[in-house]
C-alpha cells in the first residue's frame, strides 16, 4: 500500500505552482523529483562532512570517506551485487555505459560482433557505433514489433560465434516495455557473449538482482531514483571489471606513478579517477533508503494501478494513439492525438501546470519505426495521483478541441 498524501508531503516541489496552478509532474522518465531527506542529506554533507576522501589522515576525511564508501554497501546491497568493489560510483548512467564501450576497444577485433536493441536510448547506441567505428566490429539490431516488443524469435539469428557482446535496455524509456532480460542474457551467455543492461528506467519501478540475473555489466543514473543529478552507478563482475582499462586517468586511480610507467589501483578506484561527486554519491545513498523504506513491490503495484487508470481514461479520447502497447511495461504512455504535433501538445498543457515530455526521448529509432517525429510522454511515479490524471485527461480534451 502506498499513502500516497504522506508521500506526497516528503517532496516540496510538489508544492509548486505552474502558470498559477498546482504542479502536475509527469516527466518522471526524464528525471524523478526529490524528497526532503535527499536535499538534507546535501546540506548535512557540506554542513558536517566535508573532505576530500581516501587520502586525509585527519577524522574529517575519514568521516566523509565512511559515508561515501557507506553509500556504496548500500548500493552493492541494493544491488545484490557479491561485492562492493564491482560497484562503480559514475556522473551518470551515460558515463557508466561509456565506461565499458570505451574499454572494449581492446578486447574487440575487427569482424567480431555486438548486438543492440532498437528501443534504446541514444546513450546506449551512439557509444558502441564509436566503439565499432574504431574496432571494425559489427553492430547488429534486434528488431521490435508494432507493440514496442522485442522480437525475441530473431535473436537465436543474430547471435553467432563472433558476438562478444550484447547490449539492451530493461525498460525502454521511450515506451516503458519491460524487456525479457533474463532470457537474453542466458541465450548470449551460451553463446559466449558478454551483457550490458541499460537500468536508467527500470532502477525507479524495481529492484535489481544482478547475482540472480547474471548480467555482466548493469548501469543506473541517480537522479531517475530520486537522487541528485550528476551520479550514477556501474555495477560490473569482477572479472570483467579486472579485464576492463581505466576510462580516465588521475588521480585516485593509481598505485604508483612514475614518469616511466604508472600502476593502476584495485577495484573500484581504477574507475574513479579525481574526486567524485561525494555529496551526490552519499545523497543517493539516502534516496535508495527512501525508496526502500517505501517498497519497491509497493512503488510498482501502486504505478501499474495508474497506469492502467491513464490508459484508459485517455483511451477515451478520441484520435489518441498509445505507442508502446507491450503486455509488460511501467507507468510511462507515449502518444499523439491525430496529427497534431507533440510540441503544441506539451505547450498547451505546461499553461496548465501539467509536465509532459514531448519530441523524439533520445530514441530517434524508435520514433523512425513508427514513422513519427515524436510523441507526447507522461510518465508516472509513486508520488503521482488518479486526480492527476484527471488534471491531464482534461487539458488533453481542451489542447484537443484548441489544436484540431
Ligand atoms: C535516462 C536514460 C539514460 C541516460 O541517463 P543519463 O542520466 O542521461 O546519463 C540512458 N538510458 C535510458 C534508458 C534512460 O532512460
Amino acid at each position: 500500500m502506498i499513502a500516497v498524501d504522506t508521500i506526497r508531503a516528503d517532496f516540496p516541489i510538489l508544492q509548486e505552482k505552474i502558470h498559477g496552478q498546482p504542479l502536475v509532474y509527469f516527466d518522471n522518465a526524464a528525471t524523478s523529483q526529490k524528497p526532503q531527506v535527499v536535499i538534507d542529506s546535501i546540506s548535512a554533507y557540506y554542513t558536517t562532512t566535508n573532505a576530500n576522501i581516501h587520502r586525509g589522515v585527519h577524522s574529517l576525511s575519514q568521516r566523509a570517506t565512511d559515508a561515501y564508501e557507506g553509500s556504496r554497501i548500500k548500493i552493492q546491497k541494493h544491488f545484490n551485487a557479491a561485492k562492493s568493489h564491482e560497484i562503480i560510483l559514475t556522473s551518470g548512467a551515460t558515463h557508466s555505459i561509456n565506461i565499458v564501450a570505451a574499454g572494449f576497444r581492446t578486447l574487440l577485433k575487427k569482424g567480431e560482433e555486438v548486438i543492440v536493441s532498437a528501443m534504446e536510448h541514444h546513450s546506449n547506441i551512439v557509444p558502441w557505433q564509436m566503439l565499432c567505428e574504431e574496432t571494425g566490429a559489427v553492430l547488429k539490431v534486434l528488431p521490435m514489433n508494432e507493440e514496442g516488443e522485442l522480437v525475441m524469435e530473431r535473436y537465436g539469428d543474430l547471435l553467432t560465434e563472433k558476438t562478444r557482446l550484447v547490449f539492451v535496455n530493461h525498460v525502454s524509456n521511450a515506451l516503458g516495455t519491460i524487456n525479457p532480460i533474463e532470457d537474453i542474457i542466458d541465450r548470449a551467455h551460451k553463446a559466449g557473449a558478454a551483457v550490458l543492461i541499460d537500468g536508467a528506467q527500470s532502477c525507479p519501478h524495481i529492484r535489481p538482482d544482478v547475482q540472480a540475473l547474471g548480467a555482466d555489466f548493469y548501469v543506473a543514473a541517480g537522479h531517475k531514483l530520486c537522487g541528485p543529478t550528476g551520479v550514477g552507478i556501474l555495477y560490473g563482475k569482477e572479472s570483467w571489471l579486472d579485464k576492463l582499462p581505466p576510462y580516465q586517468g588521475g588521480g585516485e586511480m593509481i598505485q604508483e606513478v612514475s614518469f616511466e610507467k604508472t600502476t593502476y589501483a584495485d577495484l573500484p578506484h581504477k574507475f574513479e579517477a579525481g574526486t567524485p561527486n561525494i555529496a551526490g554519491v552519499i545523497a543517493l545513498g539516502t534516496a535508495i533508503d527512501y525508496l526502500n523504506g517505501i517498497g519497491f513491490e509497493n512503488i510498482a503495484a501502486y504505478e501499474d494501478r495508474l497506469l492502467a487508470y491513464a490508459t484508459e481514461k485517455l483511451g477515451q479520447i478520441e484520435g489518441l494513439k498509445i505507442y508502446g502497447t507491450a503486455a509488460r511495461k511501467t507507468a510511462v504512455i507515449s502518444f499523439n492525438i491525430g496529427d497534431i504535433h507533440p510540441y503544441d501538445i506539451g505547450s498547451i498543457l505546461d499553461q496548465m501546470g501539467i509536465a509532459v515530455r514531448t519530441g523524439h526521448h533520445c530514441a530517434q529509432p524508435v520514433m523512425d519505426f513508427y514513422k513519427i517525429p515524436g510523441t507526447v510522454r507522461a510518465s508516472f511515479s509513486f508520488y503521482n495521483t488518479y486526480e492527476e490524471i484527471d488534471r491531464l485527461y482534461k487539458g488533453l480534451c481542451k489542447a484537443k478541441e484548441m489544436l484540431s
